[in-house]
């Protein structure tokens, strides 16, 4: 069971208004023919509205699978999620998905064309429309003079705004990124977790967004779940909303650093119990 031990005060500042997105209880299985692997454990967190949600676990804890099922791809076997109220269970436009691999931009249709795409697809605007709401948010990722060039022409950073860009075309109500910067080069890397933050400072999206590195949930996120290894359970929540890339190095950034290592791996967490966090639930 996740009981929250203590400091449970600022998870929630406004208790009475619905979360966005709730997931409660969640256990999540692979079933192969020779076994059932458990992918996480009773994990259970709330959303709220704006929210930089990040769930930090190292390789393996069942982060992909959470957000998978976010997404609606894959029924829990346990609790529920739910969507303002409403149990998710299938994939929808309210929950867009942002995957590490950018190669996922189809090579043969233009920059905007490509972000055009899903708006089409799913049959919510026309042409003219998607057209425009395309080059409205190639624009935000500072990528107008772009949209009429084929993906290959890209950078690395560049095919991730374009995903970027895509995702948020949809106005989804949650965007879902999974480890999206992993395979770019440190200073690339750093540089869109920056455009990333401006973005959201302009468009107050909601994200959830998965990462195992402890600095980029830090800069990232205003809220860290923090899971176990394999299966995945709730070892703690902890607020970041303080820090940006202009953290990075100092010293409270990395106390904070320090202290979310020691809660993803030590076993003996009783230490951390005895100490007041007043900005971390512990759950165990
Ligand atoms: P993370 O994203 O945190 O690295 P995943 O969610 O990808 O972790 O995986 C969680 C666990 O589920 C791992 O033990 C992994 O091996 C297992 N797993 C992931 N995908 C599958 C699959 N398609 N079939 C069977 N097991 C899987
Ligand atoms: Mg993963």
């Amino acid at each position: 069971m996740n009981a929250p031990l203590q400091g449970h005060t600022v998870s929630k500042p406004n208790a009475a208004a619905q979360a966005l997105l709730s997931v409660d209880n969640v256990s999540l299985e692979y079933r192969t023919p020779q076994r059932v692997v458990r992918a996480t454990h009773q994990v259970s967190f709330e959303i709220d509205p704006a929210d930089r949600f990040v769930l930090l676990g190292p390789s393996g804890c069942g982060k992909s699978t959470l957000l998978k099922a976010v997404a609606g791809f894959i029924q829990p076997v346990e609790g529920e999620i739910r969507l303002q109220g409403q149990r998710v269970d299938a994939p929808g436009p309210d929950r867009i998905v942002v995957f590490q691999e950018f190669d996922q931009l189809p090579p043969w249709k233009t920059v905007k064309q490509n972000v055009m795409f899903p708006l089409l697809a799913s049959k919510t605007l026309k042409r003219k429309e998607a057209e425009e709401r395309a080059l409205h948010y190639l624009d935000k990722v500072g990528l107008a003079a772009f949209a009429d060039v084929y993906p290959h022409t890209l950078s690395g950073g560049m095919k991730a705004r374009v995903a970027i860009a895509r995702a948020l075309a949809m106005q989804p109500k949650i965007l879902l990124m999974d480890e999206p910067f992993a395979a770019l080069d440190a200073l690339t890397r750093r540089k869109m977790q920056e455009e990333l933050l401006l973005l959201w400072e302009e468009v107050r999206f909601t994200l959830l967004f998965v990462t195992h590195s402890i600095e980029e949930a830090l800069v990232v996120g205003n809220r860290i779940l923090l899971l176990s290894p394999h299966p995945g359970r709730v070892r703690a929540e902890v607020h970041s909303h303080q820090y940006n890339l202009h953290s990075l190095g100092g010293v409270a950034f990395q106390e904070s650093a320090r202290r979310i290592h020691r809660l993803l791996f030590d076993e003996t967490p009783e230490a951390e119990r005895e100490l007041d966090f007043s900005d971390i639930r512990i759950a165990y």
